[in-house]
């Protein structure tokens, strides 16, 4: 596996299975388009079995698909992949309390602050500029994230807000 690059790794796994992938055009360019992104993160070669298997979980998930998924699924499946990549590399992203005063996070208005890797509560990121508003539902699906296994995020219901909200994070981590 070493030197060769995730996205050489995608194409050989994927050459050989993922029979209803292969012929799921969609499911694929997303996959070409997130390998690229992973290789850029990806220097730590101990990191390699975990984001490995990570990744076979995400191809897993996507093969399993049907030709009736919709795109808003198969970036659910991307989103939660990427997050709990990040975390399989050492991003420690603070989810359940606020990253700047350790307390608990509000019951209205959050924020998520990229530079800090976490959730912020109101007080903390009200008069900071360049934040991240976070609405409840996405920080408990980040959370989902963290706690489940890919295959299993399939059944998440996710509205586009949401959708939008969690990729802005996601960019905030990987620009
Ligand atoms: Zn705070």
């Amino acid at each position: 596996m070493k030197n060769k690059g995730l996205g050489n790794i995608a194409s050989s796994i994927v050459e050989n299975n993922f029979k209803n992938l292969r012929s799921n055009l969609s499911c694929l360019e997303k996959v070409f388009k997130v390998t690229r992104t992973l290789n850029r993160l990806i220097n730590d070669q101990e990191k390699d079995a975990d984001v490995f298997f990570l990744f076979l979980d995400y191809l897993n998930s996507l093969d399993k698909m049907n030709d009736n998924t919709n795109e808003v699924q198969i970036n659910l499946i991307t989103q939660g992949f990427i997050f709990k990549f990040l975390d399989a590399l050492g991003y420690k992203i603070e989810i359940n309390r606020c990253v700047k005063c350790g307390g608990k996070l509000s019951k209205n208005r959050n924020f998520f602050d990229c530079n800090c890797g976490g959730a912020v509560c109101e007080a903390c990121g009200s008069n900071v500029g360049n934040i991240l508003p976070i609405s409840n539902n996405s920080i408990k699906i980040i959370r989902i994230f963290f706690q489940n296994k890919i295959g299993n995020l399939s059944k998440l219901k996710i509205n586009h807000k949401e959708s939008k909200e969690l990729s802005h994070v996601k960019y905030g981590f990987i620009c």
